[in-house]
């Protein structure tokens, strides 16, 4: 695998920072957001309001859907809340979630952006299906027991990935 497929088509700090407009005239319809630490924070385990307030007003430009790998009893809640759809145990980087919204949605590929704080689910995922990928950085410093290990060869690639000049760690790019 190619270290260019860890590589964010951009890199912004949080989900308020992403140039929203922009994504809209690069012809972006549907906004996948991740969940953990993209949206809600796993440190404290909530979702500040100003973020589901921001999904909401993104409704009204976009199809948002929330994909995440965590379990529907701990999406649903949230994404109902706001009358957002979910896909829940998504299971990225694989591309089943990612086909289901073609699917169901009839986006194409360039229509489709995937916003995430992890390399190596996230923007592996996006990447290797084909659609834009926005890297954030995490909400919080913990991570689920399941994102640990994960972590671990984040910290490999994203080595390599500043060795590469592809990506720096706090260097934002659109
Ligand atoms: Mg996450």
């Amino acid at each position: 695998m190619t270290l260019n497929k860890f590589a964010p088509s951009m890199y912004k700090k949080s989900i308020f920072d992403v140039n929203y407009d922009l994504l809209k005239k690069k012809g972006i319809k549907c906004l996948i957001f991740d969940f953990d630490n993209t949206v809600s924070s796993v440190n404290t385990k909530s979702t500040p309001k100003e973020n589901l307030q921001l999904l909401k007003k993104l409704k009204e430009n976009f199809k948002i859907i929330i994909v995440s790998n965590n379990f529907k009893r701990k999406i649903k809640p949230i994404c109902d809340k706001i009358e957002i759809e979910f896909i829940s145990f998504a299971l990225k980087p694989l591309a089943r979630s990612f086909k289901k919204v073609i699917k169901k949605y009839k986006f194409s590929k360039d229509e489709i952006c995937i916003i995430g704080d992890q390399l190596v689910s996230d923007i592996l995922g996006g990447n290797k299906f084909g659609i834009m990928t926005i890297l954030i950085e995490p909400l919080s410093t913990k991570d689920l027991k399941i994102t640990k290990f994960n972590r671990f060869i984040e910290k490999k690639i994203l080595a390599r990935l500043e060795e590469s000049n592809i990506l720096e760690r706090g260097k934002y790019y659109e």
